[in-house]
């Protein structure tokens, strides 16, 4: 066996459409450990398909062998039931409703975060990561609303109606987690003991549509106008 390793060179990354870098790098640095590659000062996984890359170096680049299956990244639609015209909303809903994240793909990437989507609406909540934003539960029509933070202009006024906005969401858990009243009491909620971070809003009784959007290419949480986490609408 030879354990030679090379002096480590830098050379431009082609990633294949995997997101590797969230600060956008488009280099990295390779040095050879007994023949094999070693490439060091980007992520381990996909930011998106949480897949650990195969590198191919050449002389002049570090490339990923398979190409990112999510080249659009990850639109993740659930359906929540809400038969009693009332929702609970807040940050999280734990532990009366959770997952089991075994065999789950990392919630550091999108792919994880959807299946973690899909996993809570299973369990009767619609849930979405957020971040770190604070947003809130905003009316848009009829029985149409957006799990959404605001924009402010220079004099502090947000770009969307305060009158619409139905319920505010504290991001401690980086998440809103929305379920319906009755359910949420048959699992064993009690409504005399609702802190100030949760929200019970009446709206039409039916099966709502929620689509969350943080998964998809070029979604920035930190962009200056109205940021749509999710849309959600009636759909029977
Ligand atoms: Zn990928």
């Amino acid at each position: 066996m030879n354990f030679e390793i090379t002096e480590p060179k830098t050379l431009p990354l082609e990633a294949n459409g995997h997101i590797l870098s969230f600060s956008g790098k488009t280099e990295a640095e390779v040095y050879f450990l007994a023949g094999i590659p070693q490439v060091s000062g980007v992520a381990y996984g996909c930011g998106v398909c949480d897949e650990r890359p195969k590198y191919q170096v050449t002389d002049t680049a570090i490339k990923v062998e398979n190409p990112c299956p999510y080249p659009e990244g990850l639109t993740t639609e659930i359906t929540l039931e809400v038969p009693s015209g009332k929702i609970v909303v807040t940050d999280g809903l734990s532990p009366l409703y959770s997952y089991d994240d075994s065999g789950l793909a990392s919630y550091n990437s999108a792919l994880g975060q959807a299946e973690a989507i899909r996993a809570m609406a299973a369990a009767g909540c619609a849930y979405g990561p957020v971040g770190n934003s604070c947003p809130g539960l905003y009316r848009t029509g009829p029985d149409t609303y957006v799990v959404a933070r605001p924009g402010y202009d220079e004099d502090d006024n947000p770009d969307l109606p305060e009158d619409d906005c139905f319920a505010g969401i504290v991001t401690d858990l980086w998440a809103y987690s929305i379920a319906d009243f009755d359910h949420w009491k048959s699992r064993g909620g009690d409504p005399d003991t609702l802190g100030w971070t949760v929200s019970v809003v009446d709206i039409t009784p039916g099966t709502y549509r929620f689509t969350h959007h943080t998964g998809e290419r070029g979604f920035n949480g930190d962009a200056p106008g109205a940021v749509v986490f999710a849309h959600v609408e009636r759909i029977a």
